[in-house]
């Protein structure tokens, strides 16, 4: 069974689908036409599905004990498209982060793993995606159950990956354990008191008071955090006083933690909170630290990574292993709950200008479909096979 083949000659299929999900984007959770076009192709193939969550699409392929989840997401991003090309959407809405191409591959998937579902060796799950790009759809999923009846073994994500011309079509990169940095966003409000500048004592200044935070602040990285494990605490913007003259008694910090682990971003968290209310403290004043939003790191299963190394090069994929990257992606969701790795597909057009994902310009070939329908079926067939 050589399924970068039979992904071959499924080539228009997908290109037909991945050109009406572009022309016709939707974001968020509110995706009418994109559900519709889905289960309308899975009608056609014969493959049983059911909605789940606020906006997602669960379908089921195979019988048996195991059972691996793929997938897609397919959500777009509020912007006017400025790609160029004929089928660009005009709605305000833009695929430029390739949320249509993954549920146009993982179609292609579905219909391959349909042809051999006798062989199968379990029950593959393919999960179509909302609202990626909003941090929310992959843990409405979970929430709604996704990950149970029958409860999945291990999950598979693919995204492409364009912007650079090391993103060649048929090269692939993947992480094993950390792949993507937490990112938090915290606030802490430093309260004082305001009093006339000529008479200070009576005040308690809440700008000296943060200032003397940041300073604290830079302890946690520099002296409690080893040196050869990376992470960011960040003070990204401040915002204190009234006056010249007037010894301010507010000031707002905001700031910014990110980094490998679940255990580390606990213990930074905790550590940007101490230090801010004891520095607050220490100078009469008060510090009241709040956290705004904020979604784990995405640790890909080691033993799951080195299957979807394997079974990349069986479909001809260059697949290289990588350092963690500082970027995010919501299947850390689903990463949280079962072994999981994200795969990341070269998709960069050669000959043309390239833009990075999330630019109302970027264009990707419709060349790496194959190759993502191809690695989904393998990892699939041979993580059941195991
Ligand atoms: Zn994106
Ligand atoms: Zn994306």
């Amino acid at each position: 069974m050589n399924f970068l083949q039979q992904a071959n000659d499924l080539q228009s299929f997908m290109v037909d689908a991945r050109r009406y999900l572009h022309q016709n984007a939707e974001i968020g959770f509110d995706l009418p036409l994109t559900l519709a076009y889905i289960e309308d192709k899975l009608n056609e193939m014969g493959v049983s599905f059911q909605r789940i969550g606020k906006a997602g699409i669960v379908a089921t392929v195979g019988q048996g004990d195991k059972c691996v989840l793929l997938r897609a997401d397919m959500d777009a991003l509020p912007m006017m498209e400025d790609s160029g090309v004929p089928f660009a959407s005009t709605n305000g809405n833009t695929h430029s982060c390739g949320h249509d191409m993954h549920p146009a591959m993982l179609l292609g998937a579905a219909k391959i793993l349909k042809k051999n579902e006798d062989s199968l060796n379990g029950v593959v799950k393919l999960l179509f995606q909302p609202a990626e790009e909003i941090l929310a759809g992959a843990a409405d999923c979970v929430a709604a159950g996704v990950l149970q009846n029958p409860k999945v073994d291990a999950a598979f994500g693919a995204h492409i990956m364009t912007g650079d011309p090391a993103y060649k079509v048929g090269t692939a990169f993947y992480s094993r354990g950390p792949a993507l940095y937490s990112g938090d966003a915290c606030k802490i409000e430093v309260i004082g008191k305001a009093a006339h500048g000529s008479s200070s004592y009576q005040g308690i200044d809440a700008i000296n008071i943060a200032a003397h935070i940041v300073l604290a602040l830079n302890e946690i990285i520099s002296r409690e955090i080893p040196a050869d494990e990376h992470s960011v605490v960040l003070v990204g913007k401040i915002n204190g006083g009234l006056t010249v003259n007037t010894t301010p008694g507010n000031c707002v910090m905001e700031v910014s933690v990110r980094t490998t682990t679940q255990e580390k971003r606990e213990f930074l968290l905790k550590r940007v909170q101490e230090i801010a209310e004891a520095t607050a403290k220490v100078f009469r004043g008060e510090a009241v630290f709040t956290h705004v939003y904020g979604m784990g790191p995405l640790v890909c299963d080691e033993y799951v990574a080195d299957c979807a190394g394997e079974s990349m090069a069986k479909v001809g994929i260059d697949a290289k292993v990588v350092p963690t990257s500082s970027g995010t992606e919501d299947f850390t969701a689903i990463a949280a709950e079962v072994p999981a790795v994200m795969i990341n597909l070269g998709a960069s057009p050669e000959g043309v200008e390239l833009f990075p994902h999330h630019n109302p310009k970027m264009v990707a070939d419709e060349a790496v479909m194959p190759y993502g329908a191809a690695a989904y079926v393998q990892c699939a067939v041979d993580y059941l096979n195991k």
